[in-house]
């Protein structure tokens, strides 16, 4: 249980654009009573100030260097509730394309002389080290749920992300399917909680947000081969947000 007075809070980053911190201070300035009911105690994106006692914990963006491991079990050590914040620290996000080559031959072409001099390794998100309790998904992150988020941490319980389709908030915003206009979407299989922002605007979903639990993929392809996607713009589309998460999902797939 985090504490019934102002719970302090903090705020860490890996690998990641810092987008998601970012809507954070965004969101926190619009809802300055979030501020009245906790105490931000470190937070390198917006102070100096640097406190250790935290009760929650919110971390942006995913494990890329070895040394990440050691920092992300020290504030698994202190925090009660790890929450992570955004598709990096999700899912891997797009920092995960790399997975898809060799890690030598990715240090090579980034860093090339000077690769051995620095750190790399897969990207992965936290929940491959350390037990994350909540996740809040998107790049970046919903704002507004961000701020529910808080609310129900706030009152002891866990943030309640939906685990149904793009789809389904697409079809109540009564939008027309970008598919009948020629244009690829993964909305079928991504989670919703956006308002299927992307869909609703005229672009099809990248997917964002991940997975939802148990996603057709086949059928998908399907639909997307039929629309006019060659199978390795498919694949493309696929890995943009989601390489390593769909590399989680076939070993559970053939696992079983
Ligand atoms: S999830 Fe997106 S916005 Fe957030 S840190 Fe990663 S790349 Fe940036
Ligand atoms: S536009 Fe995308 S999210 Fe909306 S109904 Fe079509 S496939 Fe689903
Ligand atoms: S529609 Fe897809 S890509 Fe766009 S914000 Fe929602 S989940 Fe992300």
């Amino acid at each position: 249980m985090i504490s019934c007075k102002k719970p302090k809070v903090a705020f860490f980053d890996f690998a990641g654009c810092e987008g998601c911190q970012l809507t954070v201070l965004d969101s926190l300035q619009s809802h300055p009573e979030l501020l009245q009911a906790i105490e931000i105690i470190q937070f390198r994106e917006a102070m100096s100030e640097r406190g250790e006692d935290y009760e929650i914990a919110f971390v942006e963006g995913s494990y890329t260097r070895p040394s990440d491991e050691a920092r992300l079990c020290q504030i698994r050590k202190q925090a009660k509730i790890v929450v992570a914040l955004g598709a990096c620290a999700h899912i891997g996000g797009i920092n995960a394309i790399r997975n898809m080559k060799p890690m030598e031959r990715v240090k090579r072409y980034v860093y090339q002389d000077q690769a051995e001099v620095f750190q790399a390794d897969q990207a992965l998100p936290i929940s491959a080290f350390i037990q994350v309790d909540a996740f809040i998904p998107g790049c970046p992150i919903d704002r507004n749920e961000f701020i529910a988020a808080v609310k129900v941490l706030l009152q002891g319980n866990l943030p309640d992300i939906p685990d149904y389709p793009v789809c389904v908030e697409c079809k109540l915003r009564e939008n027309e399917c970008v598919l009948n206009k020629g244009q690829p979407c993964l909305g079928p299989i991504i989670r919703a909680g956006c308002g299927a922002l992307c869909p609703t605007f005229g672009q099809g979903c990248e997917g964002c947000r991940g997975l939802i639990p148990h996603p057709n993929l086949d059928s998908l392809k399907e639909v997307l081969l039929e629309h006019g996607l060659s199978s390795s713009m498919i694949e493309a589309k696929l890995g943009l947000f989601m390489t390593q998460e769909l590399r989680q999902t076939e070993v559970v797939h053939h696992g079983n």
